[in-house]
């Protein structure tokens, strides 16, 4: 049994759907869910080993991707979100029935991924959104109690789910936060 990742990943990464164009997304109440509704499929959909993203229980990972604010709404029961800490840069919106949490945004405008929400698209009841591509902050896991020794084993299995691991986040990305820093301070045109 191959050490596992997240469970939306354990068996393969599912594939996304050409022209999916969004859905809703639940938290885990049995009864009074919050919905959210997104109304464009996300990108840059990984998983995260981070402590600060939330993960279904058991899991090693958790699965975040990101969709247009403007995308974004809170289409039941709003009034169960609470913010997790409101100080973070991504301020995540949590259940305050189960702990789900529904999106994390970012409030500060000069945040290199200003106008984008986090989500975890598994809380959807419909497939088709992006899928996973690579695997971020994959050495903080152990923050979360993970053994270092068997590290190994986690990047071996990412490898394999061709969920290439990176200890930040993957080169594009990088360069993206890289790029919005040099614009700020005036090293690039803006
Ligand atoms: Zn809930
Ligand atoms: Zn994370």
């Amino acid at each position: 049994m191959a050490v596992s990742i997240h469970p939306s990943v354990d068996h393969g990464v599912q594939p996304g759907s050409p022209g999916f164009s969004g859905g809703k997304l639940y938290c885990k109440c049995p009864t009074d869910k919050v919905e959210v509704t997104l109304t464009s499929n996300t990108a840059h959909n990984h998983v995260c080993g981070c402590t600060k993203c939330w993960k279904p229980a058991g899991a090693n990972f958790s699965m975040v991707a990101v969709v247009p604010r403007d995308h974004l709404s809170v289409t039941a029961h709003p009034e169960k979100l609470k913010p997790v800490d409101s100080s973070a840069a991504i301020v995540r919106h949590a259940c305050t029935g189960c702990g789900t949490h529904m999106y994390g945004r970012i409030e500060n405008t000069n945040h290199p991924f200003y106008g984008l929400d986090f989500v975890h698209t598994e809380l959807s009841d419909s497939g088709g959104w992006s899928p996973p591509e690579f695997a971020a902050f994959v050495s903080s896991i152990i923050e979360s109690g993970f053994p270092p020794s068997r590290m190994d084993e986690i990047r071996s299995r990412l490898t394999e789910l061709s969920l290439t691991p990176y200890d930040c986040l993957s080169p594009p990305l990088m360069d993206a936060i890289a790029t919005h820093v040099a614009k700020q301070n005036g090293k690039l045109a803006a």
